[in-house]
């Protein structure tokens, strides 16, 4: 199955994914981690797109199309592939169009202020990627990683200048997306409100309708 996730920032997308990535053994393709491991591993890609994620804006249509072609490129996308903060415009709505059959949107829903809640509390592992809330879904140890060890970090993105940014970002070009995706009959919108176990159960249901 291709799935699209689609959701504000901080919907719980990739917490979701990670799920579902082993309940349907298919990997999980999220744009924003494929940038931070390019900036990580100070690649070129790395070296172009480092301030503009520490701004919350978008990195140019051409350069994440590109990206995401060669990663489906990959052997293990073929029995599907969840694609997290892909497309995020209408422009990369239509390369995708062209180059994947997509079976469902599924559209995380949360209210703005929800959002700024669930940004601004989150912190991640540097190296794995695992993300905690400060106040939802604390660490064993404040500020530690449970199976690293290693020390928790707020994403520069994530401090609250570069979260009003990214929400204004998704509204002017990346909410147009769900008429896009609902006028194709593609849409299948869940409340993103609940914890991740309550949130899980419902796209599964979705998936089977
Ligand atoms: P995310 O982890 O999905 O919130 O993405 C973090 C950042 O990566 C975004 O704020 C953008 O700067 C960049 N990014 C991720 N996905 C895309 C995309 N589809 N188009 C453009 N920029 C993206």
């Amino acid at each position: 199955m291709n799935l699209v996730f689609l959701g504000p920032p901080g919907a719980g997308k990739g917490t979701i994914a990670t799920a579902m990535k082993e309940e349907l053994s298919i990997p999980h393709i999220s744009t924003g981690d494929l940038f931070r491991s390019a900036i990580k591993n100070e690649t070129e890609l790395g070296k172009k797109v480092k301030e503009i994620l520490a701004s919350g804006n978008l990195v140019p249509d051409e350069v994440t199309i590109e990206m995401v072609r060669e990663r489906l490129a990959e052997n293990d996308t073929e029995n599907g592939y969840i694609l997290d903060g892909f497309p995020r415009t209408i422009f990369q709505a239509d390369a995708l169009q062209s180059m994947a059959d997509i079976d469902a949107v599924v559209n995380f829903d949360l209210e703005t202020e929800s959002v700024v809640k669930r940004l601004s509390g989150r912190r991640v592992c540097k190296s794995t990627g695992r993300t905690y809330h400060i106040l939802y879904n604390p660490p064993k140890v404040e500020g530690i990683d449970d199976e690293t060890g290693e020390q928790l970090i707020q994403r520069d993105d994530d401090k609250e200048d570069a979260i009003l940014n990214r929400l204004e970002v998704y509204k002017k070009q990346t909410e147009p997306l769900i008429a896009y995706y609902s006028e194709k009959g593609l849409l299948k919108t869940v409340d993103a409100s609940s914890a991740p176990e309550k949130v899980l159960e419902l796209v599964l249901a979705v998936l089977k309708k």
